[in-house]
């Protein structure tokens, strides 16, 4: 039998409001334990809870951005549990009427777009933090005492519950990602799961694909990454199979993922609503959010992070054109002009991992750096990136230093010098093949250090090979390139090459004749002479 992962998501998202949800407390998580409190959200006999309008405001923004219809009504609901971290013996929570339902959010995929149903968006109070002592990584097990912050406690926490529409590990990462980025975006919340400001639980069940049935489903809690939550709702799936396929029975509970481990204990059976004894919240009124205040804050919304994904698939590939977007830097991407795939490369690489802000990058400049990358050398257009974002920064100091990798321009250079070490061109081609260096050295001086070493050395090589061989019409200083247009037409074009290259170089010089040709010449002659003019006079000695 074939089966179909059915995968649900629950998610927590700390707001970066001021204050906490019902008291005047400051949201500051690291500040020294249990300085942050007061009778409120320490649950003092008497104390009054009073709404952040702010937090429920941003929730309302929230839910708009999940396609969510927000409700004329909604209130809060006491969530009765004990726990050592919840003073109350209740959370401030809200239940069948929440402030945003019904939603419905875009994720786009390489072959379409997923629709994910939001089931409810609601605002509660945070509880505060359990710190384990004297146990391994502030775990409980092992752990000899517990110590509670009241800090967290309180803070405002919207959660999210999907419907169980995911329907693979990487299609429930790629909906965590999106949602992460269009919460930034809003400016509602930090997002970070490193400081436990988005958190996420995982509902996972399988079913035999193509049936519509709902079987009992695990939660996979302490998910903190969107990886290792594909690898945990993967290795569940598997499970599950594995259980139904040997004819057993998934049983309902709640798993702690151990991404160390590889393996999710069960932390408790989960509870059932009935068991947390949901009622109103007698000391707070219905809200009744305005319609003007929830038209006004639907016209807040930019275009969302999915619309932005579709759209650059235009110019990129998917997977870049995503990647772009859920990392916030896609309007870095826009704002620079160039070849488009070129660009979000750099942008999604070595800009990435400068760790500069996108906003101070001065695209305009960039941009042309970016068009000019391959004549560039490499340490000036690293050093180009990093200077990106600093004040006054321009191209022009790093596009001076584009090298000539133009052969028509190096050609004239090389020739030149061959002609001018006829010596170590004839070394080289009885086998002191090290000499290449010598010549590469001797047009980079030549041309101030401006020429593709590259290019310098396949050229170098080319001729050295073709004068070892013997070939033809190549003269000291002769175009190698038999294939150029005709000879009247070749001769201006090498003339203002040359022109062109003095002036690039900074520097030329006079081309002078082959001085080493002339030496040997004379030397042979002379040698010749002594050798004749020695025959007469060993014979005289050796006849007399
Ligand atoms: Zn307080």
């Amino acid at each position: 039998m074939t089966w179909e992962p059915v995968i649900g998501l629950e998610i927590h998202v700390h707001l970066k409001t001021r204050t906490k949800m019902f008291c005047r407390c400051p949201v500051a998580y690291f500040e020294p334990p249990n300085t942050q409190t007061c009778p409120v959200c320490l649950a003092l006999p008497g104390a009054l809870p009073v709404p952040n309008r702010r937090a429920v405001e941003w929730t309302i923004l929230l839910g708009l951005a999940l396609g969510c219809r927000i409700p004329e009504r909604a209130i809060f609901h006491r969530k009765n549990y004990f726990y050592p971290d919840n003073p109350k013996g209740y959370q401030i929570s809200q239940y069948d009427e929440p402030l945003c339902v019904e939603g419905s959010f875009a994720v786009p995929e390489p072959d379409g777009d997923a629709l994910v149903g939001i089931e409810r968006a609601h605002l509660e109070e945070d509880a505060a933090k359990t710190i384990h002592v004297g146990g391994a990584e502030g775990r409980i097990h092992g752990a000899d005492r517990s110590l509670v912050d009241f800090n967290r406690g309180g803070t405002p926490l919207v959660e999210i519950v999907t419907k169980p529409d995911l329907r693979s590990p990487e299609e429930a990462k790629r909906f965590l990602q999106l949602l992460r980025q269009t919460v930034v975006e809003l400016g509602i919340s930090d997002a970070e799961m490193e400081k436990g400001s988005l958190r996420f639980d995982v509902n996972v069940s399988v079913r035999p694909a193509g049936s519509d049935e709902l079987r009992t489903r695990t939660e996979l809690k302490n998910m903190n990454s969107f990886n290792f939550a594909a690898k945990g709702i993967e290795r569940e799936v598997r499970r599950q199979i594995d259980i139904y396929e040997s004819g057993g029975r998934v049983e309902q509970e709640t798993l702690h993922f151990d991404p160390g481990n590889e393996s999710a204990p069960p932390l408790r059976s989960k509870e059932e609503a009935q068991d947390y004894r949901y009622f109103p919240e007698p000391d707070l009124v219905p809200l009744e959010p305005e319609r003007e205040l929830v038209e006004r804050l639907r016209a807040e919304l930019a275009e969302l992070p999915s619309a932005r994904i579709r759209r650059l698939e235009r110019e990129v590939a998917f997977a870049l054109a995503e990647e772009l977007v859920t990392s916030g830097r896609d309007e870095l991407y826009s704002r620079i002009p160039g070849g488009r795939a070129a660009v979000a490369n750099v942008v999604m690489n070595e800009l990435a991992a400068l760790g500069l802000d996108p906003a101070a990058v001065n695209a305009e400049e960039l941009g042309k750096v970016i068009e000019r990358r391959g004549e560039i050398p490499r340490a000036a257009f690293s050093e180009a990136l990093a200077e990106s974002a600093s004040p006054g920064f321009t191209a022009d100091r790093y596009l001076a230093e584009a090298a000539i990798a133009d052969v028509s321009e190096l050609d004239p250079v090389i020739d030149r010098i061959l002609g001018a070490n006829e010596q170590q061109v004839e070394a080289y081609r009885g086998g002191k093949e090290g000499l290449l260096g010598f010549f590469v050295g001797q047009v980079m001086k030549e041309t101030g250090g401006k020429a593709n070493p590259k290019v310098v050395n396949e050229r170098l090589r080319e001729k050295l090979r073709a004068l070892s061989a013997g070939e033809p019409g190549r003269s000291a200083d002769g175009i190698s390139d038999g294939r150029q247009g005709n000879p009247a037409t070749m001769e201006e074009r090498r003339g203002s090459r040359r022109d062109r290259f003095v002036r690039l170089a900074g520097r030329g010089r006079e081309e002078t004749a082959p001085v080493a040709l002339h030496l040997g010449v004379i030397a042979v002659v002379g040698l010749l002479v002594v050798v004749i003019l020695a025959i007469p006079l060993v014979l005289w000695v050796v006849l007399r």
